[in-house]
């Protein structure tokens, strides 16, 4: 498995993606990285609002995910044959080395 970060095209996150399957395997997203501690310790004293507000921010993660992962596909798809990887939006995006 080849393993490449790059920034998330999406969200300006953090995305890891396997370069052999285009499969990611992992997305921080900026959003979550700016939640403020005050909003976390506000969040966490309503423990029934903040296990809905974590299962919301799961699904949404995961929708996010599979989002991200077609648009790979649809670029890798496109740029097929292309050297140097995937081209289109990712292209600038990316820094494979
Ligand atoms: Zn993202």
């Amino acid at each position: 498995m080849s393993l490449r970060e790059t920034k998330c095209p999406i969200c300006n996150g953090t995305l890891w993606v396997d370069s052999s399957t285009l499969k990611i395997v992992d997305h921080r997203p900026a959003d979550h990285q700016k939640a403020s501690l005050e909003q976390f310790l506000k969040d966490s004293k309503q423990d029934k609002a903040w296990d809905e507000k974590m299962k919301k921010a799961r699904e949404n993660e995961a929708r996010r995910k599979a989002e991200i992962e077609e648009k790979f596909k649809k670029a890798a798809k496109e740029g097929a044959g292309q050297p140097g990887g995937l081209p289109g939006e990712f292209g600038p995006n990316i820094n494979w080395d």
